[in-house]
């Protein structure tokens, strides 16, 4: 078992300030520069003071008021904002210049070296430099300007942005300013950890976390918005070509839901190609009878180009967008996803294409004919408008069309200049990075195959088990070389898909934290980072069990990971072989010492106790969880015993508000209550 030095790692954790640093400033343009303690904050003869451009933003305005904000409750002493009058700039001034101020303008001419472009920038990023006393914070556009403002609050202010209901903010009568001189990019131009609060539209979280994501609109006062149509994040073919507009109205009996298309639109949808009957065009979807997909081969000629026939899937695509680019001025990006099926089309004419150009290819070539209508409507219409279209590559379309070679396998399977593609390896093992070599064979080196035929690439990785939302599966370890993977290949959007559908569930948490914060600094150490979440989440009097609960998990998934009959990413990893009624005791014991270590400091308060205790409890519903979910085959335990266990986890988890222990609608808490026959 992996042993560290706790009490060392807590003074570095206590010298926050210098060490944190290390963690945020790495992805720069240039190397970073040794700081420098330029003053106390608190102690100058003028207050600090915020200023804002003349003409300044709402989101300016909102980040010069964040950081008021929090220098106040930290401080408990007042910070004031204003407007840009044309002051005179000194190297006694105490100011905190946000955007294109008039002493930024004079400050810059005197560095001579900040570079605020899209490019250095990667669009979202900031630079921030000292000058005098004073501090000075721009960006390439506005959310570059606020996440500039979080930064000083995070590095300076000493503040950590943590889940979407805790923050920690130091107390301190000492605010040391040292000197900052560097820009700050993100991995990639769009990026998120999807867990609860984005899924919610939690806007403050988002913008906390410096996500930007089709998942969570934002408020012109944050930045604004992602330029993503309103059409849904993932598997959206059917909210552009309605299947519902082109039917008899009839069903067809004994399959419910089913609905019977117009002659002529029939062979606008999939065919499902079973040899009994192959016609027809349904799934059976738990009883219900859903309408697969869009044949994507229809209306797409041979060689790419759109066929003249007048109804065509292709066709009706076209004019499905065209309302949605009307519909929504400001939208870019609009998702094209197929349905989620593990299968598409079945007719003979999509079996042919996808013999020659993989299902990938017909998908491609579908896109690039939907695209080429686009444009032309797009000129005769005088519409000078940025529209791009996204696909996904997943499920049976994971494989990029290109050949042993890395060539294309046809011209018509370039994507179009405007048309990305959306990776969601969802066969892939979670708890390995992408191309780690003990990677599943259906993954790894996939994504590298995409980069071959596109720099136009966004991807979808997935960080939980969906099931078992409570079964700590961690990921942590992985992303980094994933994350690197990714920015190597040209990624444009980031999007890692974690637990998304209740609060309660701990691993979103921290492993959200990780993630924004390697987006921002892919040098940054990941068990630092784990471990100042820790620390400021669960505080200093439980930091050391909460990691040693972490670290016994963690050295747990690598002793399975060895372990030749155990398939990773399974439900092999639930095997009581290891995760014994010893060890989850143990598990769930470290959690009580951590309580009990908290509430024994008499030096926190009442309030900061609680805070804390209630945190430690939510986090231990996951032991608890996974400790209930094999007790039936603990010899140790009696039929009441396991009761009574069920019981306990069910009121913990029911006083913090759980409502699911796993994705859909059908894993909700009465599910386990049923179970175990409790009330
Ligand atoms: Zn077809």
């Amino acid at each position: 078992m992996k042993k560290k030095n706790y009490v060392a790692l807590i003074l570095s954790l206590l010298m926050a300030s210098s060490c944190m640093l290390a963690t945020g400033c790495n992805e720069t343009a240039d190397a970073p520069k040794e700081e420098v303690v330029i003053c106390d904050m608190l102690t100058q003869a003028t207050d600090y003071t915020v200023v804002i451009p003349s003409d300044y933003t709402k989101t300016e305005e909102y980040s010069a008021k964040q950081i008021c904000a929090y220098y106040q409750e930290v401080t408990g002493e007042k910070m004031e904002y204003v407007v840009d009058s044309q002051m005179l700039l000194t190297a006694e001034s105490t100011y905190i210049s946000l955007g294109d101020t008039s002493i930024f303008e004079s400050a810059e001419k005197t560095h001579g070296g900040v570079d605020l472009s899209e490019t250095t920038l990667n669009t979202d990023g900031f630079y921030i430099f000292t000058q005098g006393k004073s501090v000075f914070i721009n960006a390439y556009n506005d959310r570059g300007i606020m996440y500039g403002a979080f930064e000083f609050i995070e590095h300076t202010l000493g503040v950590r942005f943590l889940t979407n209901d805790y923050t920690h903010v130091p107390k301190s009568n000492s605010i040391i300013l040292k000197s900052y001189d560097q820009s700050y990019a993100p991995l990639f131009r769009q990026r998120t950890y999807l867990n609860t609060a984005v899924d919610r539209d939690d806007v403050e979280y988002t913008a906390h976390m410096r996500y930007n994501t089709d998942y969570c609109e934002m408020p012109d006062y944050m930045g604004g918005s992602t330029q993503w149509a309103n059409l849904g994040p993932s598997h959206t073919s059917f909210n552009i070509v309605n299947p519902d507009h082109y039917v008899t109205g009839e069903t067809i009996t004994g399959m419910p839901g089913s609905i019977v298309f117009k002659d002529e639109y029939k062979h606008v949808f999939a065919h499902t190609g079973t040899d009994e009957n192959p016609d027809t065009m349904y799934i059976d979807v738990g009883g219900r009878y859903e309408v697969l997909d869009l044949c994507y081969s229809s209306g797409v000629n041979e060689d790419g180009t759109i066929a003249d026939e007048e109804i065509s899937a292709v066709k009706l695509s076209i004019e499905g967008l065209k309302k949605k680019i009307l519909e929504d001025e400001e939208a870019e990006f609009f998702m094209f996803g197929q349905q989620d099926r593990t299968y598409g089309c079945a007719c003979e004419r999509c079996k042919a294409v996808k013999e020659s150009y993989k299902a990938s290819g017909l998908m491609i070539r579908f896109i690039n004919c939907v695209s080429d209508g686009i444009r032309a409507w797009m000129q005769e219409e005088n519409i000078n408008r940025n529209i791009n279209f996204v696909i996904f590559a997943y499920s049976y379309n994971e494989y990029a069309p290109i050949d042993d070679a890395g060539k294309p396998l046809s011209d018509t399977v370039i994507p179009r200049e405007n048309v990305y593609i959306r990776y969601a390896p969802i066969h892939g093992m979670q708890y390995y990075a992408l191309n780690d070599e003990r990677q599943d064979n259906e993954t790894r080196g996939i994504y590298s195959d995409w980069g071959k035929l596109t720099d136009n690439l966004m991807v979808w990785t997935y960080h939980a088990y969906y099931a078992e939302y409570f079964w700590y599966l961690p990921t942590i370890q992985a992303m980094k070389d994933t994350l690197v993977l990714l920015k190597e290949v040209g990624t444009e959007y980031e999007f890692a898909q974690g637990c998304y559908e209740d609060n309660g569930i701990y691993e979103q948490w921290i492993e959200s934290y990780v993630f924004s914060k390697l987006c921002w600094d892919i040098e940054a150490d990941v068990e630092d980072l784990r471990n100042e979440f820790l620390y400021y989440y669960f505080g200093a009097d439980a930091f050391e069990y909460v990691a040693e609960f972490h670290n016994r998990v963690e050295d747990r998934y690598s002793l399975m990971s060895t372990d030749p009959d155990i398939v990773i990413d399974s439900s092999d990893i639930f095997t009581a072989d290891y995760w014994q009624y010893s060890f989850m005791n143990g598990l769930c014991g470290l959690f009580d010492e951590a309580i009990a270590a908290t509430n024994a400091n008499s030096n926190l308060t009442a309030v900061q106790k609680q805070r804390y205790v209630q945190n430690l409890e939510k986090a231990k519903l996951t032991p608890m969880y996974m400790r209930l979910y094999n007790a039936n085959s603990y010899v140790e335990l009696t039929k009441e015993d396991v009761i009574f266990m069920a019981q306990e986890w069910i009121d913990l988890a029911e006083s913090y508000g759980v409502t699911r222990y796993g994705e859909g609608s059908n894993r909700l808490l009465n599910v386990i209550k049923n179970k175990y026959n409790l009330n």
